[in-house]
Order: structure tokens, then sequence, then C-alpha cells
């Protein structure tokens, strides 16, 4: 059917006549997870292979998408804890001019402000978490906190890849992982642009 009315949910085998993979796509990051085409063509599926109710598939996809994005803000405050706390062991570790890197006022005002927007991030999810706990349906809430933690997660992640110079560039350390991982997180799960339509919507903007 036509528009959001006309979605329906279908559950396709994968040796089901019409349906076919593509190759495997390389991506940025997010290696553990594989990324294919989908192909489908004259593919002809059984009744009993809907999922849900005829039509309400979209209202199906939207009501996964809170606790989607939710996790997804999780996702990323949690991927730059990772990359503070790696950098916090190097900068104690490295010693540059005699003394640790971490010894440098500079370094320890970078921390500080991965620390600081880590919290707020994490905080602020928090209580997304809390009131979908209490039965409320904060979808402006939940897309600024996606927002803002994605918004997070590239700058720590950015921080700690300059916390350690050339070692930060190499496929070996942790956070050139990191650095590369986290920018799935702000175009998956609906863009930074569509949360913004979004929330903008929400404030009748
Ligand atoms: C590794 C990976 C895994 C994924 N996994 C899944 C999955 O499991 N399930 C799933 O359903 N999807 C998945 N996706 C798809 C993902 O959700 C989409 O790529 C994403 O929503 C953006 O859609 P698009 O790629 O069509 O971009 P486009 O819609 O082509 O957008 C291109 C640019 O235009 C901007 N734009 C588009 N429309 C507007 C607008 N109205 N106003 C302002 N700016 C706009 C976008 O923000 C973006 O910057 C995955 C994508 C990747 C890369």
């Amino acid at each position: 059917g036509e528009g959001h009315g006309g979605i329906s949910l279908l559950l396709i085998d994968r040796d089901m006549p019409g349906f076919s993979r593509g190759r495997k796509l390389k991506k940025m990051g997010w290696w553990a997870s594989d990324t294919a085409e989908l192909f489908f063509e004259d593919c002809r599926v059984p009744v009993d292979r809907l999922i849900g109710v005829e039509n309400a598939g979209f209202i199906a996809i939207m009501s996964n998408f809170l606790a989607e994005r939710l996790s997804l803000s999780i996702m990323a405050y949690m991927t730059a804890q990772l990359a503070y706390e790696a950098a916090l062991d190097y900068t104690r570790q490295r010693q540059a001019f005699g003394r640790p890197v971490s010894g440098f006022q500079v370094t320890r005002h970078k921390l500080v402000d991965m620390a600081t927007r880590i919290d707020i991030a994490r905080e602020y999810t928090y209580r997304c978490a809390a009131l979908m706990q209490a039965g409320r349906n904060p979808i402006q809430q939940v897309a600024m906190a996606k927002n803002f933690s994605v918004e997070v997660c590239e700058q720590v992640t950015r921080e700690a890849v300059q916390l350690f110079g050339g070692m930060g560039y190499m496929r070996e350390s942790v956070v050139e992982r990191l650095y590369r991982d986290g920018k799935i997180l702000s175009i998956g799960g609906g863009t930074d642009e569509i949360m913004k339509e979004l929330i903008a919507k929400q404030l009748r903007l």
C-alpha cells in the first residue's frame, strides 16, 4: 500500500525464491557486524510469514526506535568511557620531556573535559531510561540523549587518539578502533539531522 499505512513486516527465509544476498560491504568500522545488500526480486511471501498486523509495520518500527536509540546513546557514552580510560592509562605511562604526559596541565584539562561530558551524557540517558521505565514515551528526550551522547563520543574518541600521539594512529591502539567505530552512531537508528527534525517537531518549532 501507499505511505506509512501500507507497510507490513514480513519474515523472509534465506533460501526463499527471489531473495538473494549481495557482496559483503567493506566498512569504516564495526567490523564485528557484517553488512551486505539484500535483493528481493519477485519474491513471493506466504501469508503466514506476516509479522504482527497487516499494514501496521510502521507503528512496530517506530515503537522499536525508542529502545534502539536509548541503546545507541548508551553505546555512545560507553565508547567514550573506554576511550577516556585508555587515554588516562596511556598518559600516565607515557613520558615526554622528562615527565608523564598526564603531568601537563593541558592533558589534565582534556581529561577533565572528557570525564565531564561522559558523566553528563550518562546521567541524561539514565533520566530517559527512568522515564521509559515509568511507562512514558520520551521521544524528544531520547533523541536529545542520542545526539548529545554521540557528540560526546566523537569529541572524546578524537581527543583520546590525540593524547596517544603517533600510537593513536596505529591499528594496535584501542582508541584508533573506537574513533572509527563511533562514527556509525550519528548515522544508524536515525541520523543526527533526523533526530533534530524529530526534536523540532516535538518542540512545535
Ligand atoms: C553499518 C550500518 C548498519 C546499519 N544497520 C541497520 C539496521 O540494522 N537496520 C536498519 O533499519 N538500518 C540500518 N542501517 C541504515 C541506517 O539506519 C541508515 O543508513 C540511516 O538511517 C541513514 O539513511 P540513509 O543511509 O538512507 O541516508 P540518507 O537518507 O540518504 O541521508 C543522507 C544525508 O542526508 C540527510 N538527510 C536526509 N533526510 C533529511 C532531512 N529530511 N532533513 C535533513 N537532512 C536529511 C541525512 O541526515 C544524511 O546526512 C545501517 C547503516 C549502516 C551504515
